[in-house]
């Protein structure tokens, strides 16, 4: 009998230990999540690692056909899409509708919808002179930048704490992609690099009054990740065009290689490429619940970018 114990102790340790692991392999299970600008980019890579985690996410974005072809393919029960334009109110407060219609709850929203918006130099001289730069700033181009950039982010609080604080005690996680350019200056575009700062303002305050419901609000903020917005960025620096980082051309695998080589170029850490995915794993911790006591946090992914006085200029 003390043989047979034997067994029955070994075999619950190696089922407690299958569930930990499985429990690891999907750490969204049963979690209800919307990821705004989910449909290309780091969104993209987001919502894969949501779905492969177990939860069912909605891909909230302006793009209809990528979003629509990206819930197809992740198979449609799992994931859908739907049409919201971040900026527009109405839009944010029907997508949470529609999730909270089909799925049931919200548990993870996922901010994520950005625009780079009109470039300057990305610092130093010349930067009054050119168009875009301080002294030649377009209003309406700032107000749409943070429109979409913080306004955006804001509304999806808004709506998804509305629908989180619906089921009492449920609690709930919002993560915000802010950037390096909301931590540092001279890393982006005027508007940009404000609308990313005011981002991280948000979360603390957000993070604050939402704590005392469990809900967990936080940002992660990238280096430079070779997506469309980067090489158009890229573009730009090399072509002196006056592009907006969302332009929709199609990026060729050799511009998505040279992004990530001036990426390198000024990276801290060296011989390593930053890709989406790694973003998606900062996310999908803040996400889960292994990153329960963490709120108010921007988790800045950057390979110590941010920490060097090195690598800027
Ligand atoms: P991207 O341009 O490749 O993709 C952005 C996605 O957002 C697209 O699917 C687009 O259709 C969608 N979108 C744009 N405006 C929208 C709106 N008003 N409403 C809903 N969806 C909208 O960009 P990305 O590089 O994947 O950027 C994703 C996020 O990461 C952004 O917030 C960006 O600022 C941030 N970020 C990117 C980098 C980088 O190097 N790529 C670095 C730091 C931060």
């Amino acid at each position: 009998s003390v043989a047979l114990g034997t067994t029955t102790h070994n075999a619950a340790a190696a089922a407690a230990m299958r569930v930990r692991e499985f429990v690891q392999q999907r750490r969204l299970e049963g979690k209800v999540a919307i990821v705004t600008g989910g449909a290309r980019g780091i969104g993209e890579a987001i919502v894969r690692a949501f779905v492969r985690h177990g939860a069912r996410v909605v891909i909230a974005d302006i793009d209809d056909a990528a979003g629509e072809a990206l819930a197809a393919a992740l198979g449609g029960a799992l994931c859908s899409y739907v049409h919201c334009d971040v900026s527009v109110e109405a839009d944010v407060e029907r997508a949470v509708g529609c999730c909270v219609a089909r799925y049931g709850r919200l548990d993870v929203l996922c901010n994520n919808a950005g625009v780079l918006g009109q470039q300057t130099p990305p610092s130093g001289a010349g930067a009054g002179a050119k168009s875009g730069g301080i002294a030649t700033l377009d209003a309406a181009e700032f107000d749409r930048v943070l429109r979409v950039n913080t306004l955006g982010a804001a509304l999806g609080m808004k709506h998804a704490a509305r629908a989180m604080l619906q089921r009492r005690g449920a609690g709930g996680s919002i993560v915000s992609v802010a950037s390096v350019a909301g931590v540092l200056g001279g890393m982006g575009p005027h508007a940009y690099t404000a609308s990313k700062h005011a981002l991280v303002g948000l979360t603390k305050n957000a993070a604050c009054e939402l704590g005392e419901h469990g809900i967990r609000v936080n940002c992660v903020s990238p280096f430079g990740v070779a997506t469309p917005m980067l090489v158009n960025a890229w573009r730009h620096s090399h072509h002196d065009e006056d592009e907006d980082g969302s332009a929709a051309a199609p990026v060729s695998a050799e511009e998505v290689e040279k992004a990530e080589e001036m990426v390198r170029g000024m990276a801290t850490l060296k011989g390593t490429t930053l890709r989406a995915g790694d973003i998606a794993e900062a996310a999908l911790f803040l996400a889960s619940e292994e990153s329960r006591y963490i709120s108010g946090h921007n988790l800045v992914v950057d390979g110590g970018v941010t920490t060097s006085r090195n690598v800027i200029g």
